[in-house]
């Protein structure tokens, strides 16, 4: 009898394992595979970019002898491609996890996003300084450095690199940039990464407050595409943590527009 109890709370385990894991896979192998396997996501890229130099081409010459301009860029899915751990996670049937993401950074092989190196490179040229504001934690600032030095991107030094330290806003890092420079343009995966506005909105004031600043994307804000993770699906969740796999399916499901009358 005691036998056949451990073998049903064994085989019950296997079975909630093998579930929450087929689940985490389902979520992610499309973004993931559409992030690295998509064309259409490097032609995202390459337009987001393209519209970018559009942007930097307008900026009136006297704006570079009168004033230090600058750009203000997030790293992560905006400059760095971190998709290689997302996919490694779903090969071994792992889920992300503080240790996962630092095993990954400590290697510096993120590649560039489709067209962000070039991009940044000529907005250097042109006498633009390059801030990067990230919300990897300054432990990570040397592995991250020799990764931007690899790729050869401009002002790739600590004094250019705002990482996390007390706070996930962006808000007080942008602010310590713009009391001392002009700052031409903001780049970003998530709506964090260009105003407060957007800090712990719910979905239809992240679309409202996104209504709101409606000429400046593509022109000041510069989106770069990212599926698989970001702000959009902690909203969704409504900011709550440690929420069980289930009971994160029926808010997903909760979330979904349909087109019948229920
Ligand atoms: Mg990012």
């Amino acid at each position: 009898m005691k036998r056949i109890s451990v073998l049903i709370l064994l085989l019950a385990s296997i079975g909630s394992y093998a579930q929450n894991t087929l689940q985490s896979e389902t979520l992610k192998t499309y973004p993931v595979l559409w992030q690295q396997q998509a064309a259409e996501y490097r032609a995202l890229c390459f337009q987001a970019f393209n519209i970018a130099s559009l942007r930097l081409a307008q900026i009136p010459k006297q704006d570079f002898k009168k004033k230090k301009l600058a750009i203000i860029t997030d790293l992560d899915e905006t400059i760095l491609d971190n998709s290689y751990l997302e996919a490694e996670l779903i090969k071994d049937h792992q889920d992300y996890s503080d240790h996962s993401w630092k095993e990954w950074t400590d290697k510096s092989a993120a590649t560039g996003v489709p067209g962000a190196v070039e991009f940044l490179k000529a907005a250097k040229q042109k006498g633009i300084s390059i801030f990067y504001i990230s919300n990897r934690d300054t432990s990570e600032v040397k592995s991250t450095l020799l990764n931007l030095q690899e790729l050869h991107l401009p002002d790739a030094n600590t004094a250019h690199m705002l990482f996390l330290s007390n706070t996930s806003s962006k808000e007080s890092r942008r602010q310590i940039v713009m009391a001392k420079y002009s700052v031409v343009m903001l780049l970003g995966d998530n709506l964090n990464d260009f105003t407060k506005a957007f800090e712990k909105k719910q979905v239809a004031d992240r679309k409202s407050e996104t209504d709101k600043d409606r000429a400046d994307w593509g022109k000041k804000f510069i989106v770069l595409p990212n599926a698989t993770y970001g702000e959009w699906e902690n909203a969704i969740y409504n900011y709550e943590k440690n929420l069980t796999p289930e009971y994160k399916e029926k808010m997903r499901y909760e979330k979904l527009t349909g087109y019948k009358v229920p």
